[in-house]
């Protein structure tokens, strides 16, 4: 491993500042579960490392009034898993949180650091970009809010500038009458990466069947997490049931663009997304209470 410089600021503002004069060989450290493999494997090779773990800033974890989430980049994905309320309002990001590795790698890693990763695969992703999250990014001269969509730019790339940090992410309240499934397929049951990841979210026209709003998003079948809004527009307005799921679920699977690499074919990835496509706009489903006839 290459040496480096290693900085613990105790505040936001100095960590700031230490970014903004050390230019582009610097390299933040949240939990270290992908870093610090990156960097033993040479494929991450900083002059300065900042660890942002000992910043109170990036340790808030709390409801907003109006009851979205806020939480704090250098938050363990462990400690946001147990919030009090989190898993019953934003059920499919606790499943997508509770996948990553062990409970071991839990407790170091954060959410913030599998964003900022941006692997194609990251089990965080899907969810939270169904969840209309926003993205705090900061540098010594201000913070702007970044869609969640806008910050993965390719494989191991974001929109965050060499000077900038992601402070916290912002989870809005989901609407009334909502509900949402993230599914993966791994070959092993766990500490695995996805060979691909799906998400799906329903919002229902009040004291009725249809669909209001639908958002449907893929981990692994492209550079980047993606939203898939042709399919999405195909359940908004219409009542859900078992023929509409499954055109969805096929559509869903022709939008995709997936890579032969070696965990996967592009065909299996392809038809992996058509099934838990399906079996995800299923579950959301029974959470709302509306019973699809069973399938694949
Ligand atoms: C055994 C094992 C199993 C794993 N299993 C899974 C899995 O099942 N699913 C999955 O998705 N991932 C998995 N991972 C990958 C990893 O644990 C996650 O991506 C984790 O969420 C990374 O968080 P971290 O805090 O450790 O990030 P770090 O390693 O600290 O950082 C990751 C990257 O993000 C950057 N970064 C971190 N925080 C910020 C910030 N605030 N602002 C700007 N840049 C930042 C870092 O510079 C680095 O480039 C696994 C890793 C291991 C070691």
């Amino acid at each position: 491993m290459q040496n480096f410089e290693y900085f613990a600021p105790r505040s936001l503002p100095e960590a700031l500042a230490l970014l903004e004069n050390t230019g582009q060989k610097v390299k933040i450290l949240a939990g270290g579960t992908d870093l610090i493999a990156q960097l033993h494997a040479g494929r991450a090779q900083p002059a300065i490392i900042i660890d942002i773990k000992n910043i109170p800033e990036l340790n808030r974890l709390g409801w907003d009034a109006d009851k979205s989430l806020h939480i704090g980049a250098a938050v363990p994905i462990s400690t946001v898993v147990d919030f009090p309320y989190f898993q019953q309002r934003f059920g499919m990001l606790h499943q997508g949180c509770s996948l990553i590795g062990s409970t071991r790698v839990r407790n170091r890693a954060t959410i913030g650091g599998n964003v900022c990763n941006a692997a194609p695969s990251a089990d965080s992703a899907p969810a939270l970009l169904c969840l209309g999250t926003k993205a705090f990014v900061a540098n010594s001269r201000g913070t702007r809010v970044v869609p969640m969509l806008d910050i993965f730019r390719g494989p191991g790339k974001t929109s965050l500038a060499a000077n900038e940090l992601l402070v916290e992410l912002e989870i809005p309240a989901p609407p009334a009458h909502s509900a949402g499934c993230y599914l993966r397929h791994t070959p092993r049951e766990e500490m695995d990466i996805a060979v691909v990841g799906v998400a799906a979210f329903l919002v229902l026209a009040p004291h009725s069947k249809t669909c209001q709003e639908a958002r449907i998003a893929l981990g692994a079948v492209a550079p980047t997490p993606i939203r898939v809004p042709t399919t999405e527009a195909l359940l908004a307005g219409n009542s859900l049931n078992k023929e509409l799921i499954t055109q969805v679920a096929e559509k869903t699977a022709e939008a995709a663009s997936p890579i032969s690499d070696i965990r996967s074919s592009a065909e299996y990835r392809r038809e992996l997304v058509r099934v838990l496509t399906r079996r995800a706009l299923k579950a959301a489903c029974v959470s709302l209470d509306i019973q699809i006839e069973s399938g694949d």
